[in-house]
């Protein structure tokens, strides 16, 4: 679950939560009980992993044929 960072207006402190993308956009409150915050863009707890394709191979195809030896 990605961890969405926000910060309170009424008093100034910044504080994550963490909650599903498709309520990212939902207020939070402080954790002082102030509901004037406003969330900050933050890549905090997100990650991508990129997976290189595999791929490649192939050959000759000299040593199917008893030429190499
Ligand atoms: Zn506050």
């Amino acid at each position: 679950m990605p961890t969405y960072e926000f910060r309170c207006r009424a008093c100034g402190s910044t504080f994550d939560v963490q909650r599903p993308m498709s309520e990212a956009s939902a207020p939070a409150s402080c954790p002082d009980g102030h509901a004037d915050t406003v969330k900050l863009l933050s890549m905090a707890g997100l990650s991508s992993g990129a997976t290189a394709p595999q791929g490649g191979g192939g050959g000759g195809g000299c040593c199917g044929g008893g030429c190499c030896g």
